[in-house]
């Protein structure tokens, strides 16, 4: 049996209060949201619907960054850009949008090429942070709700592919493929 964490109505707080967040931080200002997939795209598409309620200038962009095997982490990042003109974050202030933080190896390194790329400032959002992880390589800037230590899927989040079109987030039951 999986376990709902939350519903499809408790999401949407959890995005509108980050976007009131993010909005009081940036009003008035030109915002990159670059989305890291494929995880992101829900959480994306609201979150930027929420933001379009405030005066911030947004724009969306993405990378690929993969760090997942299956239940458990590989313990490195690759990020593949989709623009092979690298340039796109340039003298950009950036809020990288990630589902899920656990160690934050991914979003550590994330940062790290954005910087590298002559981004103006660059900052981390993410929909849920996991507790647990001893080994914590940062902490995100914006977080949306705290969960404890299990395996999630839905609204973006996957197993092996599956899983991602839920509308809803739950616990990956032990015995489900
Ligand atoms: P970190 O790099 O912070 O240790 O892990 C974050 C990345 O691992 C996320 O971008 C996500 O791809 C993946 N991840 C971590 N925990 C989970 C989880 O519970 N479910 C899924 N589907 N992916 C996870
Ligand atoms: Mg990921």
């Amino acid at each position: 049996m999986s376990e709902v964490l939350y519903s499809a109505r408790e999401l949407e707080k959890v995005v509108a209060d980050l976007a009131a967040e993010i909005a009081a931080d940036f009003a008035g200002q030109p915002l990159l949201l670059l989305g890291l997939l494929k995880g992101c795209h829900p959480f994306l598409a609201d979150l930027s619907r929420h933001l379009s309620r405030y005066q911030v200038e947004l724009s969306v962009d993405y990378l690929q960054a993969k760090s997942y095997i299956g239940k458990a982490s590989s313990g490195r990042v690759t990020i593949s850009p989709l623009n092979p003109d690298d340039s796109f974050c340039r003298r950009r202030h950036v809020i990288v949008v990630d589902d899920i933080f656990d160690s934050g190896l991914t979003m550590k390194e994330v940062m790290a090429w954005l910087k590298e790329r002559g981004a103006a400032s660059v900052k981390s959002c993410v929909l849920l942070r996991k507790t647990g992880c001893s080994r914590v390589v940062m902490e995100p800037d914006y977080q949306g709700s705290v969960i404890p230590d299990a395996f999630v899927v839905g609204y973006g989040l996957d197993y092996n592919e599956q899983y991602r079109e839920l509308p809803y987030i739950k616990i990956l039951g032990k015995n489900e493929p």
